[in-house]
């Protein structure tokens, strides 16, 4: 079996998987984290499969920065803009990545506490 098809997010891309989906960017997909860590927790990925942000080649920056820009919206839609909040993106075991398709957290809704 493909990588894709074993893949989860992959799966929520298809519609084989259910997800809240908050915001569709053609390339990209936003949908409500199942185990929310924080108020808001929404993660974005490209529709694409890739690994990791270590793994994009060609022109997938420019996915990676569409799917930027459209974080920015949703942050808004979802009211978080106004207090603040946080993008990020794991990065291999160290970091604690779980699902290995490229996404991006955006959290907020609350003080997050230091990261760096
Ligand atoms: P990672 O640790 O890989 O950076 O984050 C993966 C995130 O995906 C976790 O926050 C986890 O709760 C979320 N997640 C894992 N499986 C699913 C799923 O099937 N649906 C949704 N909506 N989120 C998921
Ligand atoms: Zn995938």
């Amino acid at each position: 079996m493909s990588v894709e098809a074993e893949c989860i997010f992959c799966k929520i891309v298809e519609g084989v998987v259910p997800a809240d989906i908050v915001f569709d960017g053609g390339d990209t997909l936003f949908f409500k984290d199942i185990h929310p860590k924080a108020p808001v927790h929404i993660i974005g990925i490209p529709k694409k499969h890739l690994t990791s942000l270590d793994a994009m080649i060609g022109d997938d920056h420019l996915t990676i920065g569409k799917l930027m820009h459209d974080a920015t919206h949703v942050a808004r839609d979802a009211g978080i803009f106004e207090a603040g909040y946080r993008v990020v993106t794991n990065i291999g075991a160290h970091a604690g990545q779980e699902v290995s398709h490229l996404h991006f957290h955006i959290v907020g809704g609350e003080p997050l506490g230091p990261i760096c």
